[in-house]
């Protein structure tokens, strides 16, 4: 194997953690490259950050760029590929030396002394009849991306976090009716958000309301709620959370907790040396764009403390 063709630290996924992750090891200068499916990852569809540290507003898309092009800008390559497997190179190293990593896509094999798993996550499906059948037709999971198809429509969000509620504030933007489903009877959304949404008189919170069946004959019509009542509705946003991403990370032997989730230390080290853990796929209760960015540069730092004292093997 030719020596020059392994990475030094092999990040996985190109979201807030994956690039927060590239700039720092290239100032610690570690041979680094993401890989990823989507650059920017899910903070792209939110069309407003009001809590990322010294910047009072930036849209999602907007931050996703400038953390992209913080890490390009020392030269990490980003490969637009999804990875498909993990493996150990080296099944039983000898006492002492740790085993490299096999990262695999459908075209490539890349070799990786340390790996970062910031796959973060898919969204969660209601699993109301009509969901799978009228997805892009009306159902969406994303307002930023959809909202504009929607322009003037009623539509609903269902939900009750404070993704949700931007959600709601978002449509609100283009609809004049907006009705937000929540299960229980609360919302739990960040003060500010909070405040714009009981302001706002084009959005209507249900609480202990949940939709029974989505209706419609080739595109969304109607929502059918489990009271009984039936709403005409043109669209029904989903933001009832999200489910980690970390089939791949358990395939190699990564511990996960009950949630899924991958159990990571303070160090962002995960139970297999060499393999770390950050942002939304691992098990940290809170999960934002910051924490998410803080967990994988402590990954860098970490993967090039250990890669300062392991020898790391791939025969
Ligand atoms: C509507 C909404 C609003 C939000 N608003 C805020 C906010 O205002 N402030 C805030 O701090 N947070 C907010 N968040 C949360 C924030 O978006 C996430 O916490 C953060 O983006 C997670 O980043 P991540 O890098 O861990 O994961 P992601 O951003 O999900 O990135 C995962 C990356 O991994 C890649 N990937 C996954 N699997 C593979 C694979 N097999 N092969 C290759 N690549 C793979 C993806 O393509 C992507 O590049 C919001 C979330 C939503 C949904």
């Amino acid at each position: 194997m030719e020596t020059q063709n392994i990475y030094d630290f092999l990040i996985v996924g190109a979201g807030c953690a994956g690039a927060s992750a590239a700039m720092y090891a290239a100032r610690l200068n570690l041979k680094s490259a993401m890989v990823a499916l989507l650059p920017g990852g899910l903070i792209t569809t939110t069309h407003l950050v009001e809590n990322w540290p010294g910047i009072k507003n930036i849209s999602g898309p907007d931050l996703a760029t400038s953390l992209l092009d913080h890490a390009f800008s020392y030269n990490v390559p980003l490969i637009n590929e999804t990875v498909l497997e993990i493996q150990k190179a080296v099944a039983s190293p000898v006492e002492g030396k740790q085993s490299g990593f096999i990262v695999k896509t459908k075209s490539n094999t890349y070799y990786a002394k340390t790996v970062l798993v910031a796959t973060g996550s898919e969204w969660k499906k209601m699993g109301a009849p009509g969901e799978n059948e009228l997805a892009n037709k009306g159902v969406s999971y994303c307002a930023l991306c959809d909202g504009g198809f929607y322009k003037g429509k009623t539509v609903c969000v269902v939900g009750s976090g404070d993704s949700a509620a931007k959600e709601a504030i978002l449509m609100a933007e283009f609809c004049p009716k907006v009705y937000m489903f929540v299960r229980g009877d609360k919302v739990k959304a960040e003060a500010p958000n909070m405040k714009r949404l009981l302001e706002n008189p084009k959005i209507e919170i249900r609480y202990q309301t949940e939709i029974a069946e989505i209706l419609g004959n080739g595109k969304v019509e109607k929502v059918k709620l489990k009271s009984g009542e039936e709403l005409d509705m043109q669209a029904v946003f989903v933001a009832v959370g999200h489910a980690p991403l970390s089939a791949l990370a358990a395939a190699v032997g990564v511990e996960l907790n009950e949630k899924k989730e991958i159990k990571i230390n303070r160090q962002s080290e995960t139970n297999i040396p060499g393999i770390f853990g950050a942002g939304d796929v691992c098990d940290t209760k809170f999960k934002q764009a910051i924490t998410g960015a803080a967990e994988a540069v402590t990954a860098s730092f970490f993967a090039y403390e250990y890669l300062s004292k392991t020898e790391v093997v791939f025969e």
